[in-house]
């Protein structure tokens, strides 16, 4: 994630806040947790619920439902779950995460996502504190300051799953007790909602009754009309569904037989982000992936290519470029690409809730006529973002379908 450092100690100073603070201050800190979710209530709700989604914060709700013996199912678009998480587990001798990859937020969030009391995390974490990056701007090259590596790591302290993966955590502690209940190829293309009893149409034809409904999609497939909804939405909610920027973007995983580049080479962009990191760092492995995360402006010259593999020969020249041929020389030809700007049931990469008005994320938070509700990464009312952020606001959504709140 990059920031400017120079603009940032302005802003610091200017608070009067030194960097061991800086934490607390920052989005995404511990103290912006709930105290207690979902998880921790009982529910006595007679209804029947569906679920729109089973990526992390469809899955998150169900296991409330689940645990209070509630009737519900879940409809996936896709024959998957997980959503934007996902693990390869051929291309290296460590499973890759080819979606959601750090853990932005302090570790203590994932006990708060599993229901476990304490600060004590079960899981073993490979603190994310660089130590060889450099800046490529297309022509130079240079190498960054240990204290620009150190700033960030106190102002943002992000961490890694050792031997595991985001997929597998919201696997084991959340979907393992629901999956039973989704319906997958199931794409949601209707939500009447103008009755009593809501019905849910698919594309494949069928029909399904509901007497709430909660939405997980991400806000790219809101934004991009794959739903509709009966009656339509009010023009504030569409004005704050636009209003929300979703970067294109794609993840690319490529194997070499030996390991030429440095921890992490942040790229000049315009908008969003590029970066080349090494997916392997701290991992204890013996395979050599270097990673390619692209989201915003600069995905459009990729996309453009209109190939996987004239991607990768382009990420490939670019190393060269950088490295002296050393990038051909020793890639093995394997790689994984998922190109989740242009994955139908996704349509982008992730949203910083806090980066926009709270009046908009109020009106997307909101429900429609306390019929559907709405979960998901941009739901998120902690703070947290990416994963935790969609896990609780799961379970906030959920909570609030179950008490009738608005
Ligand atoms: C490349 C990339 C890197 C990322 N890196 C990080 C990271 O390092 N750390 C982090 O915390 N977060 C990261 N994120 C963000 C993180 O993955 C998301 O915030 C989180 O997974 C969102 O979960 P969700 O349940 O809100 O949405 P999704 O995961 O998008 O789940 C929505 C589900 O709804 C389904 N669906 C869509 N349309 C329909 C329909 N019409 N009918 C039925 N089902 C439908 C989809 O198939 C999907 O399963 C990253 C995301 C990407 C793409």
């Amino acid at each position: 994630m990059k920031i400017n450092i120079i603009f940032t100690f302005l802003v610091l100073a200017a608070l009067g806040l030194t960097i061991s603070g800086c934490f607390k201050w920052a989005a995404r800190a511990p103290d912006k947790l709930p105290e207690t979710t979902a998880l921790d209530n009982s529910y006595d709700y007679k209804g029947k619920v569906i679920i729109v989604g089973a990526g992390a914060s469809g899955l998150a709700a169900a296991k409330v439902l689940e645990q209070n013996n509630i009737d519900y199912k879940i409809l996936e678009a896709t024959d998957r779950y997980g959503g934007r998480l996902k693990k390869n587990t051929t291309l290296a001798d460590f499973p890759i995460d080819i979606g959601a990859e750090w853990i932005h937020s302090a570790p203590i969030a994932l006990n708060k996502m599993k229901g476990k009391a304490g600060v004590q995390i079960e899981e073993e974490l490979i603190p994310y504190h660089l130590e060889d990056t450099y800046t490529w701007d297309g022509t130079t090259y240079k190498k960054t300051a240990q204290s620009e590596n150190d700033f960030m790591y106190n102002f943002l302290p992000e961490s890694k799953f050792k031997n595991s993966t985001w997929y597998d955590f919201v696997n084991e502690n959340i979907a393992a007790t629901v999956k039973h209940k989704i319906q997958f190829n199931s794409p949601v293309s209707e939500i009447d909602y103008s009755g009593n009893k809501l019905l849910l149409k698919t594309k494949n034809g069928e029909i399904h009754s509901a007497d709430k409904v909660l939405v997980t999609v991400s806000i790219g497939v809101l934004k991009s009309n794959h739903i509709k909804f009966i009656p339509d939405l009010s023009e504030k909610r569409k004005e704050a569904i636009n209003s929300i920027t979703f970067y294109p973007g794609f993840k690319l995983a490529m194997k070499f037989t030996e390991k030429f580049y440095p921890d992490a080479i942040n790229c000049k962009v315009k908008s969003g982000e590029k970066g080349f990191y090494d997916i392997a760092f701290k991992k204890e492995a013996q395979s050599n992936i270097l990673g390619l995360l692209v989201a915003g402006n600069s995905t459009e010259e990729y996309y453009k290519l209109n190939s996987a593999d004239l991607i990768v020969k382009s990420a490939i020249a670019e190393l060269d470029r950088i490295y002296n041929g050393k990038a051909s020389e020793t890639y093995t030809g394997e790689y994984i690409l998922e190109n989740w700007g242009q994955h139908q049931f996704t349509m982008g990469t992730w949203t910083q809730a806090f980066l926009h008005k709270k009046s908009e994320l109020k009106t997307l938070n909101q429900s429609l006529d306390k019929k559907v509700y709405f979960a998901g990464e941009i739901n998120d009312t902690y703070q947290q973002m990416g994963v935790p952020g969609a896990v609780l606001s799961g379970y906030h959504s959920i909570d609030k379908l179950l008490t009738n709140t608005k």
